[in-house]
């Protein structure tokens, strides 16, 4: 059993001003893991006057010597990468072959990304008679989801240390225990007290009490639409700079000309990456009608490859979900997809056979979906892909553009410049041409109701500076 019983605040581990715990889960087999603190609006109180008294000291500390505390920090996460990549396979679920590269690499090379970042950018530039210095926002309230778990603190903490601001994270408080190995690699690497602290507990408790607070300047969120939404009312009482990486429900466009098994193969893959809980997960396959017959045949096939199993195996392809709620909520869409009348391909409601006691899910497709039904237009966050037959290129386009989101997306073509045409006219953040890979420092963020703000590379950065204009005289 993993048992925390203390909050990192103001560079100590202290006792919480509750008792009450939270109990985290193991997703491969659904007993519990480990406990947790639940913090309470004290405990927060706590955390955010010693980010405050932070302040001052850090936003004042050269981005140089910043940078050398980021860079430990990713030297820190690093020696504990195996330690990670087993703790985040068993809260999230993610097979730990890929836990190992995704969910504690990433981290690792955003951390010493930003030290990288922060010692080249120029923090002030001249514009005619003006000097432009660009301030850390100030004290920066993180609340953070749990599927890629600290691949999203990184996101937020990394740059906006880089900044100059001080940071109170609160995680998910499903997969929290990453987020306790960041704050003893804070605390080994000797960062000035209050500049990272980290409070567990729920979002409606916690996580509202730093939205709410007076001397918090900014929230950085990731997580669901709902909190989201929810946070935009709370921080616009204060007029608060609220950063939103929400949700989405993102388009495979495969056009006409598409090597269609390399388009089906890529879709398939990239919607069941973490078992489908993945932001940016391509759960809506487009294909020309003439092609669907030829599609669902290629990716019910696809889908036979993902073999459930326990994540810590290194066979295992497909893991579990992350919770009893996620697995209840998926089945759900999965029947409701039955009875609104898409062709079940491959996967279905029922529970699969020969896996452990976790919250598995068989990967699932439907094919025939109207854009209109509900698993076309909800994002279910579960290894289900809905394949959509168009007419012609116009409809595509219509199609990938009629969902109330827009985070991400994929166009397919053997001619990169119709496939970049067809990208440039899909609203939303980030479009992969052609199976393009991941690039860390091109801006991550979504359109529409995948919320604003962008993370990842310098745009990261920007996010968490305030422009000043000091005009001259000479
Ligand atoms: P969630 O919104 O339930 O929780 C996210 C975090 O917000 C948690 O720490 C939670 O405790 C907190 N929270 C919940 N209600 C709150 C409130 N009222 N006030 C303050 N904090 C609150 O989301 P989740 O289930 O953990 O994560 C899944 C969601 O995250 C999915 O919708 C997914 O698409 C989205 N997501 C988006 C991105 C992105 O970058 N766009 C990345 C990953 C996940």
């Amino acid at each position: 059993m993993l048992m925390r019983d203390k909050l990192f605040i103001g560079g100590q581990w202290v006792a919480p001003s509750a008792k009450e715990t939270i109990d985290v889960h193991s997703a491969g087999t659904g007993e519990v893991m480990g406990k947790v603190p639940a913090g309470t609006e004290r405990d927060i109180d706590a955390a955010v006057a010693a980010a405050h008294a932070a302040l001052e000291g850090w936003s004042r500390t050269p981005a140089e010597k910043r940078a050398e505390y980021l860079q430990k920090i990713s030297d820190g996460l690093k020696a504990r990468a195996e330690e990670l990549a087993k703790t985040i396979a068993q809260e999230v679920g993610m097979p730990i072959k890929l836990a190992g590269r995704i969910q504690a690499g990433l981290p690792i090379a955003n951390f010493a990304n930003y030290a990288k970042i922060a010692r080249e950018f120029k923090f002030e530039e001249r514009v005619g008679n003006s000097l432009v210095v660009k301030e850390p926002v100030g004290v920066v309230g993180a609340i953070t989801p749990w599927n890629y778990p600290l691949h999203q603190i990184a996101l937020k903490v990394a740059p906006a240390l880089a900044a100059g601001c001080t940071v109170v994270l609160k995680p998910s408080e499903i997969a929290p225990f990453n987020a306790f190995i960041l704050a003893e690699v804070v605390a080994a690497a000797g960062l000035p007290k209050g500049v990272f602290n980290l409070v567990t507990g729920f979002g409606p408790v916690v996580g509202e009490a730093l939205v709410k607070h007076p001397k918090v300047d900014m929230i950085s969120f990731t997580g669901s639409t709902r909190a989201g939404k929810r946070i935009s009312e709370v921080a616009a009482q204060q007029v608060k700079r609220v950063a939103l990486e929400l949700g989405g429900k993102s388009a495979s466009v495969v056009l006409e000309d598409a090597d269609l098994a390399a388009a089906v193969k890529g879709t398939v893959n990239g919607c069941f990456l973490n078992s489908g809980q993945t932001c940016t997960a391509l759960t809506r396959m487009l294909v020309p009608a003439a092609k669907y017959e030829e599609a669902a045949k290629l990716a019910a096939e696809a889908a036979k490859g993902f073999t459930l199993g326990d994540p810590l195996a290194e066979t295992t392809r497909l893991g579990p979900l992350s919770s009893q709620m996620q697995l209840e909520r998926v089945r759900s869409y999965i029947k409701k997809g039955v009875d609104e009348g898409a062709e079940l391909l491959a996967g279905g409601a029922d529970a699969p056979e020969g896996v452990p006691g976790g919250y598995f899910v068989k990967p699932t497709i439907f094919g025939k979906v109207k854009n209109s039904m509900t698993i076309a237009q909800e994002e279910i966050f579960g290894p289900v892909l809905s394949i959509i037959p168009y007419k012609d290129e116009e409809e595509a386009v219509k199609i990938a553009n009629d969902s109330p989101y827009g985070l991400a997306g994929a166009v397919w073509s053997k001619d990169d410049a119709h496939a970049q045409t067809v990208a440039r006219r899909i609203r939303a953040g980030q479009i992969d041409v052609n199976g393009g890979a991941f690039n860390m420092n091109a801006p991550f963020g979504g359109f529409k109701q995948s919320g604003h703000g962008r993370e990842a590379g310098v745009y990261g950065l920007e996010e968490f500076l305030e422009l000043k204009s000091l005009q001259l005289k000479g």
